[in-house]
This record gives C-alpha cells, sequence and structure tokens, in this order.
C-alpha cells in the first residue's frame, strides 16, 4: 500500500492541508503503507523553494514521517513535479498522437467571449470543442499568425465514470457533464494539476489517493486522462470539508489557519495532531485525547468521517492545555523556555530544579506556551505591582496587622530555613485573624493578587527573600 501528501508550494502550510497530510501519516502507520511526499509546484508563477522548505518544516514539526519525497529521495523520483516535464511531455506526445488530444489556438480573448455568451444566455461555459478537427492548412494558418496553442484533452462522450469512494461511497460522473474539453499543458508548455496529478499517482504507484473533498469534481477528469493513457486508477478516499463557525469553509476570517502560526503561538506538535485527526475521524469510544500510536490502531480506512467538520479553535485552545498538563516536566519546561526569554526573562542562571518548580505551578493556568510569562511572572519578578483589588484589600484596615507582623517576621526571626513552613501560621497565630482575612492580604503582599496558585505553593517556591523583598515593599507602601 502506498499513500501521498501532494502539497503544493505557494504559501505556508494551511491547516486544511495539514489534516490531510496527518490522516495520510496516521493510515500510513496503521497500514504499515509507504508514504510518498510529492511537491507539485507548476504553478510557476506562485511557487517557491521557501514555501517548499517552510511546509516540509512543518509536517517535520508535527512529527510527520515519509518514506520518499524530494528530501529522502526514492525509486519514484524525481519528487518535484517541476523536474518530471520530460515525462509529462511523453504523455502528451502519445495523447496528441493517438488524437486524444488537440492543440487548441483559440486566444484568451475569443474564450473570454465565449465564457461571456454563454453567462449572458444562463448557461455554464463548456468548452465548445471548436479546435477540435481543425485540418492542416487551418493550422498552419494559425501558427502562421504567431499563436501558441493549448494541449486540449478531448472528453470522450457518453462516457461513465464510477468511483467508489472510500468515504463518499459511490459517486457517478458523466463525461458530458465535465465542462468540456479540458487544457491539459498551457500555451507557455507548463502542464495542468489535473493531467499530472494522475500520471504521478500511477507512476509512483499511490494505490490510494487521500485527499480534500473540494478536489472530487477533479477526480472524473483524471480517471478520464488515466484511461485514455491505458493506466491504472488508485482508490479513493475524499475528506469531508473543514469548516468555520458559521459552517463556510474555514478561512483567516474565522481564526489562525498557518500551521506556522499555531507553531509560534505555543501549540504542541501532539496537541495539533490530535485535534487535526479528530477532524476527520472519530474514536467509537467517544474518547478525545488521544497519541498518534492509538490513533494509528484505531483509525481505518473505512471509518473516516463522513459529514463536514467545524473548526473549533476554542476546544484547540482546551486540547493544548490538557497536553500541557499531561507532557513529561522536563519537556514542558524545555518548550516553555523560548516564550520566557521572548518575554524578557532571563532563565539561563537560574537552578534547573527550580524553574520546573516553577513551571509546574503554573503550567496549569496555561492554554498555549506563549500563556507562561503572564503565570509565571509571580515567581521571576523581584516584586509584584498590586493589582486594583489587591491594594484595596491591602488598604483594609484588618490587613494592616497582618502586614506589620509579616514584616516583623520576615526582618526578624524567620530565615531561609523556616520561612516556607511558618511564615502563614506564625502570621494567623500572632494577629489572630483567619480566613480570608489572613489569606488575602497575604496572598495580596506576595503576589499582587488575590488569585493565582495556593499559598503553601507559592510561598516554599518564592523562597526567603523574595517574600522578604515583596513584604518589605508593601509594608513601605501601605503600613502608614
Ligand atoms: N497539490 C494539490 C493541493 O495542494 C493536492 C492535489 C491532490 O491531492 O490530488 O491542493
Amino acid at each position: 500500500m502506498r499513500l501521498r501528501f501532494a502539497p503544493s508550494p505557494t504559501g505556508y502550510l494551511h491547516i486544511g492541508n495539514a489534516r490531510t497530510a496527518v490522516l495520510n501519516y496516521l493510515l500510513a502507520r496503521k497500514y504499515g503503507a509507504t508514504y510518498v511526499l510529492r511537491v507539485e509546484d507548476t504553478d510557476m508563477e506562485r511557487s517557491t523553494r521557501e514555501s517548499e522548505a517552510s511546509i516540509l518544516d512543518d509536517l517535520r514539526w508535527l512529527g510527520i514521517r515519509w518514506n520518499e519525497g524530494p528530501d529522502a529521495g526514492g525509486d519514484f523520483g524525481p519528487y518535484r513535479q517541476s523536474e518530471r516535464f520530460d515525462i509529462y511531455k511523453k504523455y502528451t506526445d502519445v495523447l496528441l498522437a493517438e488524437k486524444k488530444a488537440y492543440h487548441c489556438y483559440c486566444s484568451q480573448d475569443e474564450l473570454e467571449a465565449m465564457r461571456r455568451e454563454a453567462s449572458e444566455a444562463g448557461r455554464a461555459f463548456v468548452y465548445p470543442g471548436k479546435c477540435r478537427r481543425l485540418g492542416d492548412t487551418e493550422r498552419a494558418a494559425l501558427e502562421a499568425q504567431g499563436r501558441k496553442p493549448t494541449v486540449r484533452f478531448l472528453v470522450p462522450d457518453d462516457e461513465t465514470v464510477v468511483i467508489n469512494d472510500h468515504i463518499k461511497g459511490r459517486v457517478v460522473f458523466e463525461s458530458g457533464n465535465i465542462g468540456g474539453d479540458f487544457i491539459i499543458v498551457r500555451s507557455d508548455g507548463v502542464p495542468v494539476y489535473n493531467y499530472i496529478v494522475i500520471i504521478d499517482d500511477t507512476l509512483m504507484k499511490i494505490t490510494h489517493v487521500v485527499r480534500g473533498e473540494d478536489h472530487l469534481p477533479n477526480t472524473p477528469k483524471q480517471v478520464l486522462i488515466a484511461r485514455a493513457l491505458g493506466l491504472p486508477v488508485p482508490e479513493y478516499a475524499h475528506l469531508s470539508l473543514v469548516l468555520g463557525s458559521d459552517r463556510s469553509k474555514l478561512s483567516k476570517r474565522h481564526g489562525i489557519t498557518s500551521v506556522d502560526v499555531y507553531r509560534r503561538e505555543g501549540y504542541l506538535a501532539d496537541a495539533l495532531v490530535n485535534y487535526l485527526a479528530m477532524l476527520g475521524w472519530a474514536a467509537e469510544s467517544g474518547e478525545e485525547i488521544l497519541g498518534v500510536e492509538e490513533i494509528a490502531r484505531q483509525i481505518e480506512m473505512g471509518n473516516l468521517a463522513r459529514s463536514a467538520a467545524v473548526f473549533d479553535f476554542q476546544k484547540l485552545r482546551w486540547m493544548n492545555g490538557m497536553y500541557i498538563r499531561a507532557c513529561d516536566l522536563g519537556k514542558i519546561t524545555d518548550l516553555f523556555i523560548p516564550h520566557l526569554s521572548d518575554a524578557g526573562y532571563d532563565v539561563s542562571g537560574l537552578d534547573r530544579s527550580w524553574l520546573e518548580r516553577v513551571i509546574d505551578a503554573v503550567r496549569g493556568n496555561c492554554e498555549v506556551l506563549s500563556d507562561v510569562p503572564r503565570h509565571a511572572a509571580l515567581f521571576l519578578d523581584e516584586i509584584m505591582e498590586p493589582d486594583a483589588e489587591a491594594s484595596a484589600m491591602l488598604e483594609e484596615p484588618d490587613s494592616k496587622a497582618v502586614i506589620a507582623e509579616a514584616y516583623r517576621l520576615i526582618t526578624g526571626e524567620l530565615n531561609e530555613t523556616t520561612c516556607a513552613a511558618e511564615l502563614v501560621g506564625r502570621i494567623k497565630k500572632n494577629t489572630g485573624m483567619k480566613g480570608k482575612k489572613l489569606f488575602m492580604p497575604v496572598r495580596a503582599m506576595l503576589t499582587g493578587s488575590l488569585h493565582g496558585p495556593e499559598l503553601d505553593v507559592t510561598v516554599p517556591i518564592l523562597g526567603y527573600e523574595k517574600c522578604r523583598k515583596r513584604i518589605e515593599y508593601i509594608h513601605g507602601r501601605f503600613a502608614g
């Protein structure tokens, strides 16, 4: 079994295409299939090597591995379509020689006029086959005018194409309804997608084409080409669409659509892969948080989703938070560090095990890695400026006694070894405050906020020095 992902390097890796790549990868894992990466770069104006590099990089980041591709090599290369023009040319010559394709000299303007006429008459435009039967003299005359021909595929009349799609079921197309003879080679000699995709799928011995449903209308064209060339046709599975919350095609308007941006914002590759898989497949048990190995065990060509999936950005965020919580502490600390550096924290001099305690205390509040500076500031900053709520609490008359006693303790009897265990208990005992009247001002003094991790987590991580600095600061501002 051989599967493939065939990106066009005309921009970033779109989240919808990433889903196709992920599902192909999971199916390849499931069936022990060979995974082929083919770069479809024949749109010369829009394709770039930078885009190809960034797409491959994003795929690798997602953890997707392929067996054959432009970088990996393989027996069926080259794996960039722009390097296969001589192969396509041979097939074009065969089609022309067998009169299954023909040169078309209609100019852009003439085609435009035909299109306009069709639209004014309320018909869909179908190329009327004007150049189908040109004689040699007519052709010579058109060539003499300097016209550069395209090559059109001669769509046979009355042929039925039946596709037994693994997802859509039986889909029937009539050759008369696919828009007429279509261009397979442009006038500049560049062959078009619908033509070469099937040549490559066959030459690369792809057994199953798993791709987006938007390609379903292209499939009869590809099958007719294969038939005309006597090439075998792969099996197909067209994945249901991914929609935005308003059920229109997913676009930037709905939220982030670039894999690269998810990566920079601090989504975990495993979480993104998990979520994307769920946009095309569901576990029978209803479980949603599943690792690659487990999905690969359960997924099947026959149990991919039949209905359109709505991309739920909130749910992806939530799922990412679950992965952040479940991740190995050392690994998640490494992943958080660049986000702390971006926010201006130099963590290189910090004790690693202390930093891991900080991360462990705050990761529960982070849905994406870039949330971390906001929450870790509580431990990393020297002083915490109290917010409005905390200031109001510190102004309360009952708080004054708490501040004064905290100050007395921290500058007197408490030290490195006793601070963590005794600070809160002694304030309680010596002031008689308890419950909210005790915890709220202490929390406000030490963290600048009334919310956040529990004091018995916070105080030991902060340690004596930071507690002292913060209490002294608050005492200076609020004690009087
Ligand atoms: N290169 C096509 C695209 O990016 C994919 C073609 C296919 O899967 O057949 O949409």
